[in-house]
């Protein structure tokens, strides 16, 4: 049966979808020996696929990490500035793992990396929205109104690629967990669902406090005990089994 060739390279486990895309349209990708940029090109099963050189038949095992994301690191696999990426943090790993989901370039925090392709389109569907623990540092001191808000589910009016957009966050959790009087900033813990761009800054901005910092202390179970910010560990049989 015909298949698209994203699809079949992130079932072979070579990267998530969206990632395979961007493999295929920087021209990395070839079928029987024609490179291929076209996105939803459908490949049989008896196609020859080789990515980077490399068919795609020669399966790698499957292994997963957590990186603890250092702050000035890009969260994507090729950057047009030349800026570090994860993926020169993680250069020792044999394998081809790709970080899933995005942290900003000033964020720190647990970031998951894999080349189990499956694992990560799950993970990344709006409808399989684990649950991510962030840490922020913020102007201002929240008042009890502002977390009720947040707690509430705050709508954000944001623009995004030069468009005005609205959206209306899912209730989190937020609690305050330090302050500053004098500096007048404090420490707020939110935790949330979902994953848009920028969500966190742009839900704290929405209640009237900029972020200054930000850290993701835990993604799903998987929290940052014991990893400096750019470390990396193997995740544990039972923690990737508890990720599926
Ligand atoms: N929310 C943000 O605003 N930034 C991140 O890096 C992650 C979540």
């Amino acid at each position: 049966m015909a298949e698209r060739l994203q699809k079949v390279m992130a079932q072979a486990g070579v990267a998530s979808r969206r990632a395979s895309e961007d493999l295929i349209t920087q021209g990395r990708v070839t079928v029987n020996g024609q490179v291929v940029r076209t996105l939803g090109t459908k490949v049989e099963p008896h196609d020859h696929i080789e990515v980077d050189g490399a068919p795609l038949e020669g399966r790698e095992r499957l292994v997963y990490y957590l990186l603890n994301k250092p702050r000035e690191v890009v969260t994507t696999v090729n950057d047009d500035k030349d800026r570090l990426t994860v993926m020169d943090i993680v250069a020792d790993v044999k394998e081809r793992i790709y970080p899933v989901g995005r942290l900003d370039y000033d964020t720190t925090g647990a970031l998951l990396m894999t080349n189990d392709g499956e694992l990560a389109n799950q993970l990344m569907h709006p409808r399989f929205q684990m649950e991510k623990v962030y840490v922020a540092k913020v102007k201002g001191i929240p008042s009890n109104d502002e977390l009720k808000t947040l707690r509430q589910g705050v709508t954000v009016h944001t623009i995004v690629n030069h468009r005005h957009e609205t959206f209306h966050a899912a209730p989190a959790k937020a609690e305050i967990i330090g302050a500053d009087k004098q500096k007048q900033t404090a420490i707020v813990r939110l935790t949330i669902h979902e994953g848009r761009y920028h969500q966190v800054k742009e839900m704290l901005k929405a209640v009237g406090h900029p972020v200054l910092k930000l850290t993701r202390e835990r993604y799903g179970i998987l929290d940052l005990t014991s990893l400096a910010p750019g470390e990396y560990r193997p995740l544990r049989r039972e923690e990737v089994q508890a990720l599926k």
